[in-house]
């Protein structure tokens, strides 16, 4: 499935995106698969040695990766690297849902697991506001994470700042959707997020095919 993600070298933030060294991920991009691939790989491949990983994994691929599990990046063997790869706050705009973010912080290896969240219009057809957040920090030197929980919170909290936009649609479909409480019995968010979810809000983002990277660059 595609699941668009960042991996890259925390160096900061601006506003509400990371600044850094960064590279755009295709495929598997949630906790479950990216980010549990990125801890083993730390673990295992580069016994612990952080620089080493994100100098392979970034900085040698600044065309990013179509899937990194089978080390297929678009950057080899043609060398195709475009103009502007390679910075996390650029790369923020190719429609990623999840970044994996690098740091060292009070001497541990950290790796910042966070969630791209967007508020939308009114009408749920324009995005109006979008930021990163972090969903969990995780040590890398610690106890492998509950990946499934990281996920789940991070789908829960997408759903949660989107459930003002579904009210729009949610009253127009009303006809027809069974097992809705009425209006009177329910608070609001609870029934705009029941509504929403109900719509297959969590995979929404991921279903939009194969990254265009060459139109996706200009739309923000
Ligand atoms: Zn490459």
């Amino acid at each position: 499935m595609a699941t668009r993600a960042l991996i890259g070298r925390l160096t900061g933030w601006s506003g509400p995106y990371p600044v850094g060294e960064g590279v755009y991920h295709h495929w598997d991009g949630y906790p479950t698969g990216l980010g549990a691939l990125l801890f083993n790989l730390f673990r295992g491949e580069y016994k612990g040695n952080l620089e080493e990983m994100l100098k392979e994994i970034v900085d040698k691929h600044l065309g990013g990766w179509s899937d990194l599990a089978a080390g297929d990046c678009y950057c080899h063997p043609d060398e195709e690297t475009a103009d502007g790869f390679g910075d996390l706050q650029w790369a923020s705009h190719l429609g990623c849902e999840w970044a994996y973010l690098f740091a060292v912080q009070d001497g541990r290896p950290m790796m910042v697991v966070a969630r791209l969240l967007t508020e939308l219009d009114n009408r749920g057809e324009m995005i109006s506001r979008e930021w990163w957040e972090a969903i969990a920090t995780v040590p890398l030197d610690g106890e492998e994470p509950d990946w499934k929980a990281i996920e789940t919170a991070g789908y829960e909290r997408y759903a949660t700042v989107h459930g003002g936009i579904v009210a729009v649609e949610a009253s127009e479909n009303r006809v027809g959707s069974s097992g809705e409480e009425s209006e009177s019995e329910k608070p609001s968010t609870a029934r705009n997020q029941v509504a929403h979810r109900g719509r297959g809000g969590r995979g929404q983002p991921g279903q939009r095919g194969k990254a265009n990277r060459g139109t996706a660059r200009y739309r923000s």
